[in-house]
């Protein structure tokens, strides 16, 4: 096996997923994190971030979908959204799906949304350039203390808490405080929680932090073959439950926006829900 068109990718400290590069589009290194873009055989073209798969085109739809449209669909209008992190353009293609007044996507590095435009725009379907999406590159932190706006919903694709440190703030009790500040009331708040199998200290501490700051909090999460693992999101606000959204509302406005998805229907909205933690079995 010719090691040399593999990438190894750290799914925890004892686990390594080691994955057949066909080529490699781009390679930097911004004032944050290292950047990859590649061909994998396996997933197709991938943003790599500090060696972290943060997306590939073969399984990207089941996490960007599962991170949009449980939370926008339990809203009856989200018009107006911000996305903190998410300069991959992705999670704005979905939400644009959505037919928004205005996205706000704040991501810290300016590398990251660049080369995202240049390299990824059949994947993100050209969503930074979208006139209704307002790209600002700032740390996501800082715009929310500094901003003094509410929106209907707030959906948070950073890397993971376990992972770079330049995101691991925007994970914290403080944070989700003033995250509960920035949303209208019947808002709703998603973020992209990381993997409760590998890391369950972490992720459980991110839900307590959620928790602190919001009465109804939700918790689902799904396989994606890329990251090795199965991804958690945790869903929260102080009036919608997403569980109690029934599957003909779903329906109906599904069809009133006419958002087309690759994995999200209305029966995985209530799956998500029913799926448990995926978490190690044998830990009390
Ligand atoms: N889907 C990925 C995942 O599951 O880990 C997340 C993808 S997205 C590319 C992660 C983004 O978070 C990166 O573009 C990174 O620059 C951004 N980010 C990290 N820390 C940030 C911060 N403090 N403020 C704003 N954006 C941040």
């Amino acid at each position: 096996m010719n090691i040399n068109n593999f990438f190894r990718e750290p799914v925890s400290e004892h686990t390594n997923l080691l994955v057949s590069i066909s080529n490699q589009l781009y390679k930097g290194k911004s004032k944050y994190q290292e950047i990859i873009v590649a061909e994998l055989l396996e997933y197709g073209r991938a943003l790599i971030l500090d060696n972290l798969i943060q997306l590939s085109e073969n399984d990207e739809a089941y996490y960007h979908e599962s991170l949009v449209h449980p939370a926008l669909f339990s809203h009856e209008n989200p018009k107006e959204i911000l996305i903190l992190g998410g300069g991959d353009g992705c999670a704005a293609r979905e939400c644009l799906k959505h037919n928004p007044k205005e996205i706000i996507l704040v991501d810290i590095d300016e590398e990251v949304i660049n080369v995202s435009k240049s390299y990824l725009s059949n994947i993100n379907m050209n969503s930074l350039e979208d006139n209704r999406v307002k790209v600002v590159v700032e740390d996501g932190i800082k715009f929310v203390e500094r901003i003094d706006k509410k929106y209907d919903c707030i959906v948070i694709d950073l890397t993971d808490p376990f992972g770079s440190p330049i995101g691991k703030k925007l994970y914290s009790k403080e944070f989700y405080g003033i995250i509960k500040r920035r949303l209208k009331e019947n808002g709703i708040m998603v973020t992209q929680a990381g993997t409760a199998f590998y890391y369950y200290e972490v992720y459980n501490q991110v839900l307590q932090n959620v928790k602190q700051s919001f009465l109804i909090v939700r918790e689902y999460n799904v396989w994606i073959p890329s990251f090795g693992y199965a991804c958690c999101f945790i869903i929260a606000s102080d009036s919608i439950d997403p569980l109690n959204i029934s599957r003909e509302t779903i329906e109906k406005r599904i069809n009133d926006r006419n958002v087309k998805t690759k994995f999200y229907t209305p029966k995985v909205h209530e799956a998500l829900f029913r799926i448990s933690l995926t978490k190690k079995l044998n830990k009390n």
